[in-house]
């Protein structure tokens, strides 16, 4: 006989780990228990030495789909006699640390339940076991009970209690259990809340409205969507009229793989993510077609596309059968919906109808979107399907809050070795997101139990967050915004000793105060030194440069042009104030950003002269782009003084000129930039001396530019990093910000 205790950390709670040990044992004819800790799993184990060792084995390996293991440790104990195995209360005294799971889309098991008449939860929307179903959106508190969500309201019914009580069942302690006799329902109402239909009706006629060309917001798993007909152009045009939501590509939802093949190039990574547990909207290209609304999408390559993830999207598009367009129920700028009230309140005058249930929702979670870039999911919303799993640091990392940016801003709090990132929360614009931001620090607080001394943010003085990390009286951090980037891009990848960091975007304060964004940063843990960047220009009027892209052009023409050239060609424009502006300095802050250059090359050779939503302008030149063509311009690079280097932009922006001039298409002029830019890459890092290169920053988002120069610099022996499961854009700078607090930390030692 032998007895061991064993202590398993990760993801082992909500996933079914409890009754595949409980079987595992019996299989084995092993005695004990089994616990959940607030760390994971405990075990005490016995029974003969051989069948103690393969247990040990296959609990590693044979380890249920959603589960991972962090880390798994065991001691021997001394032999008790257990009579049995049994799987006992889950004790909730000791420190918070285990592991959340983010909603998990439905599985095939109970895909099969759903859609089968003769099983008892047939059409029922609410179907989940262990192995699926909703986690993030609908937990309180940890440890991972049922009396710890927002199913607590809901008593289970003799036949549920039977599944959950039975380790052999798929359903043995799926916390959120439900059937149509004792879970959640479903009810259907106008925009004045009169009552229309509930059950199953209700999402008939949710489905018939639809068909009608009308607008359905529809109580999702973490908020509201708003849903319409995709083949319809005028629900959808009516859609964004009504949404505030001019050009931005509306994401839709197929009723099958087959459905999306109709539409869409779907390789087979592509596939695989479609169809995992995560089920994010993943950007796939579109296939020439006449069925979709143009509008769904316009000037764009892409379809941002989803699978239905819980039983009720798959029983309404099954009754639909027919693509619809599914955006977050927002009011542009500010936090989904997830309340009920709420919803009809705020989205009253956007949906004719309403679908909606009585489970509550505890926070906010959009869909997630992601694309896959050499061969690898490459994550841009990160929310439904991948919060709050964890990044895991080496070292311990004090209780601390890190704020995040300002756009698409998300924020992370540490926990041992743990950094939780939070779900996508959004532009920081309106009252209503600072509240979304405020709650969520506060929510994250609270769940994981931990008590922050420090905080981190960014350098940027008049970011909200900024602001709001300054009051709260802890240790007050400040990290510049392209180093928070690359020290994401370190975190995330767990690369050691000193990187050269390419930093590209739109925005971001810099250590001289000003907007800095075309950057390569040498970064070593704590340190960082700015070894090259873009030469600033002006950035006429500022922030409203960003959708005017026509006053970045003007500002980067005129340092190449005569002024009656430039007013000349920019005749549509008030060409004439801004050159003002730029000569008498009057509100034209400089700017090293490579997101403003992309916009005023957009600009220069006419493609857009507005952008009506963050990088729309890069987005098209990259639309364009001619992939098969080798020309390029050139970028020249000038020794400052301290060693470092500028880039000289002048020659290039004189050459889009000349080409535009000389009739050379649109879509060469966008080779040419984006070939400059790939070399420019190369050259930099071979001045630098470094081997390790990092990548990071939203300009990365344009998939042409980031496989180009991930090939050159791998095919050149460089050691290219860059991010995948956390936001290349500002959605990863909390973490970049938390890893600056651990390096710091763990130095200061
Ligand atoms: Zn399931
Ligand atoms: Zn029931
Ligand atoms: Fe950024």
């Amino acid at each position: 006989m032998k007895s061991v205790r064993i202590n398993i950390h990760g993801t082992v709670q909500g996933v079914g780990f409890r009754p595949f040990v409980y079987r595992l044992a019996n299989e084995l004819n092993i005695k004990g228990w089994i616990v959940n800790s607030s760390e994971g799993v405990t075990i005490e184990a016995e029974g003969i030495e051989k069948n103690i060792n393969d247990f040990l084995l296959k609990l590693r390996e044979e380890k249920p789909v959603n589960s991972s293991i962090t880390s798994f440790s065991f001691i021997d104990s001394s032999v008790k006699y257990f009579q049995l195995f049994e799987i006992r209360q889950s004790s909730n005294s000791q420190k918070k640390t285990a592991l959340i799971l983010p909603d998990i889309a439905a599985c095939k098991d109970c895909e099969e339940e759903i859609f089968n008449p003769e099983d008892r939860r047939y059409l029922y929307p609410f179907t989940n076991c262990t192995n699926c179903g909703p986690r993030f959106s609908i937990i309180e508190a940890i440890p991972y009970d049922r009396a710890n969500t927002t199913m607590r309201e809901f008593e289970m019914c003799d036949k549920c209690k039977a599944e959950y009580e039975n380790p052999f069942d798929r359903r043995f302690h799926a916390e959120p259990i439900a059937c149509p006799d004792c879970g959640p329902q479903v009810t259907f109402y106008d925009n004045e809340k009169n009552l229309i239909s509930e059950r199953h009706e209700a999402i008939v006629k949710a489905a018939q409205f639809i068909r009608e060309g009308k607008i359905v917001a529809v109580k999702g798993l973490g908020g509201f969507q708003l849903l319409a007909d995709a083949s319809n152009e005028k629900a959808i045009k009516t859609l964004r009229e009504r949404k505030h939501r001019e050009e931005k590509p509306l994401a839709m939802m197929f009723p099958s793989l087959e459905n999306v093949k109709d539409f869409c190039e779907v390789n087979s990574e592509e596939e695989k993510l479609l169809c995992s547990a995560h089920a994010p909207i993943v950007l796939l290209r579109k296939k020439e077609n006449n069925f979709i609304a143009k509008s769904i999408a316009p000037e764009n390559n892409y379809y941002g596309v989803m699978l239905p993830y819980t039983p009720l999207h798959k029983i309404l598009l099954e009754v639909l059968d027919t693509p619809i367009a599914a955006t977050s129920g927002n009011i542009s700028d500010e936090p989904i919906c997830i309340d009920n009230d709420e919803a009809f309140e705020k989205l009253g005058g956007i949906a004719d109808y309403f679908l909606v249930h009585n489970r509550k929702i505890v926070r906010q979670v959009d869909d997630s979107v992601a694309r896959i870039v050499k061969g690898k999911p490459f994550m841009i919303r990160r929310a439904r399907g991948f919060a709050p799993y964890p990044v895991i640091t080496d070292s311990e990392v004090p209780p601390a809050i890190a704020a995040g940016g300002h756009l698409k801003n998300t924020v992370a709090i540490s926990s041992g070795k743990n950094i939780f990132i939070s779900q996508h929360i959004g532009d920081l614009d309106t009252k209503e997101a600072f509240g979304a931001f405020k709650k969520i620090i506060h929510d994250f607080q609270n769940l994981y139990a931990v008590k922050p001394g420090t905080v981190i943010s960014d350098l940027h003085p008049d970011y909200v967050s900024t602001k709001f990390a300054e009051k709260l009286g802890l240790n007050h951090f400040q990290v510049q915004h392209h180093y928070a980037h690359m020290l994401s891009c370190i975190a995330e990848n767990k690369i050691e000793g000193e990187v050269l960091g390419i930093c590209w975007d739109g925005t971001g304060f810099g250590t001289d105060g000003n907007i800095w964004g075309g950057e390569f940063l040498k970064v070593n843990e704590d340190k960082f030194e700015r070894f090259a960047h873009l030469k600033y220009f002006p950035l006429p009027g500022g922030e409203k440069a960003i959708n005017e892209i026509w006053r970045t052009g003007v500002s980067l023409l005129s340092s190449v042009q005569s002024k009656e050239e430039v007013k000349n060609y920019y005749s549509k424009h008030d060409a004439d104030t801004i050159l003002n502006l730029i000569e008498k300095k009057i509100n034209s802050p400089l700017t090293s950003s490579m997101g403003r250059l992309f916009d005023g090359i957009s600009s220069i050779i006419n493609l857009t002269q507005y952008s009506s939503y963050e990088g729309q302008a890069a987005m098209q030149l990259e639309n364009i782009v001619d992939v098969n063509s080798e020309e390029r311009y050139e970028f020249e690079l000038i020794k400052s003084q301290k060693n470092n280097f500028d880039i000289e932009w002048r020659n290039v922006i004189k050459e889009v000129f000349f080409d535009l001039k000389n009739g050379i298409l649109k879509e060469t002029i966008s080779s040419k930039f984006h070939n400059a830019l790939v070399d420019l890459i190369l050259k930099v890092c071979n001045l630098s001396g470094m081997q390790q290169i990092a990548l990071s920053g939203g300009c990365f988002q344009n998939k042409f530019l980031l496989e180009k120069s991930i090939d050159m610099l791998t095919n050149n022996g460089y050691k290219v990093y860059w991010q995948s499961e956390i936001p290349i854009n500002d959605g990863g700078i909390s973490l970049g910000q938390m890893m600056y607090y651990n390096f710091l930390n763990k130095n200061r030692k």
